[in-house]
């Protein structure tokens, strides 16, 4: 519990130091998600004693994916597989990229050595693996390449050398960020579901090394502990987790899709710069992809903070201008408190425009 907080403290890190901009964008909207049901075929996974991974992961793949289907008609949903097939790991990130998907989501159960009695889920990102333990669930899962005939896709990458794992940290997603939010959503409804919360992991995972998009791997649950075999193989216990995937798939698309919008008021007690109507200039000085509240203590000392969200991520700026030198006057203020990076931004009738089309616009009035 002590660790998860730390880690989550370094995420928020994370995201406050992420440079203005550093954001990757696939669109405005989450129209294509790829789920992936891991293994398939001759691979069978993990084993149970009632069933096989491979089978918990698609009957709960096609569930999540009809929960989609039936709500979410904008979305495109496609399968990796959506029988009992075997499929390349190296394919399953093509099959995402090929169709430029927003969203990639790869369903897996765990199973541990030696013990019986691991239990609850939990959600990777890719990324250098901070423990054994987690080394351990990727080593599992990319030993899949080993039934594969051709693996000129991984770089004679060695799913057993420790050493092979190094790589990994070397190929930090763009998407991180993106897919630690949607992590954090997954985990969040499978607690709500009752189910014990093992937290976001990171480790290097081959089936999400290539994917071009936000991407996470789900553990359902432990294949070789009984209770929870029976739990995941029950009609009840599928349908709960694919409900909590989609919960977490809705959340995020609605979040990502808000709307580009001003907030009417400012939040703080001073008194915004006097401006004409919606058009302006503002300074922005972070982009975050997470929502906080303007008074968040990470903004101290910066004047009349607002949000909006442009492009999927929520930006903050400071203060509404009439001309641009006013903006500038804040800029540099705002860059004093250590957004260095803060820079001037323009809206005119509420749209988010170019200084350069702000000026001409502005000085026509
Ligand atoms: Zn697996």
């Amino acid at each position: 519990m002590i660790q998860r907080k730390i880690f989550r403290f370094g995420v928020l890190a994370l995201i406050f130091l992420m440079p203005l901009g550093s954001f990757a964008q696939k669109g405005e909207k989450i129209q294509t998600i790829v789920i992936d049901a891991g293994h398939g075929g001759k691979d069978t996974g993990a084993l149970g004693k009632l069933t096989t991974e491979k089978a918990l992961n698609l009957a709960v793949a096609l569930k999540f994916g009809n929960y989609i289907k039936e709500n979410l008609p904008d979305v495109k949903v496609i399968y990796t597989r959506d029988k009992d097939k075997f499929v390349e790991l190296s394919e399953r990130a093509a099959i995402a990229n090929r169709n430029n998907a927003d969203v990639f989501i790869s369903i897996h159960c765990n199973s541990t050595e030696g013990t019986t009695t691991a239990n609850g889920a939990e959600t990777f990102v890719m990324g250098e693996s901070k423990n054994e333990k987690n080394l351990a669930v990727a080593k599992k899962e990319n030993a899949a390449i080993l039934l594969e005939d051709n693996t000129d896709a991984y770089d004679n990458f060695d799913p057993n050398s420790t050493e092979a794992y190094i790589l990994f940290s070397l190929s930090q997603s763009l998407y991180q960020a993106q897919s630690l939010n949607i992590a954090d959503k997954v985990q969040k409804q499978f607690a709500k579901k009752g189910r014990h919360d093992r937290g976001v992991q990171q480790a290097g995972f081959l089936v999400l090394w290539k994917t071009s998009m936000p991407s996470i791997l789900v553990e359902l649950g432990f294949i070789n502990n009984a209770k929870e075999e029976e739990f995941l193989n029950s009609e009840r216990g599928q349908t709960q987790m694919a409900l909590a995937l989609y919960r977490a798939f809705e959340e995020y698309k609605h979040e990502f899709e808000s709307e580009n919008h001003v907030s009417d008021k400012p939040k703080t007690s001073e008194k915004p710069a006097v401006v004409s109507g919606n058009s302006y200039y503002s300074v922005q000085f972070s982009t975050l992809n997470k929502k906080v509240p303007v008074t968040d203590p990470a903004f101290k000392g910066v004047k009349d903070v607002e949000v909006y969200n442009y492009k999927g991520a929520y930006r903050y700026t400071s203060g509404r201008f009439a001309s641009k030198a006013e903006a500038e006057a804040r800029q540099a203020q705002v860059r004093k408190l250590g957004y260095k990076d803060a820079f001037i931004i323009a809206f005119v009738n509420g749209e988010r425009v170019s200084v350069k089309q702000a000026e001409e616009a502005l000085k026509k009035k």
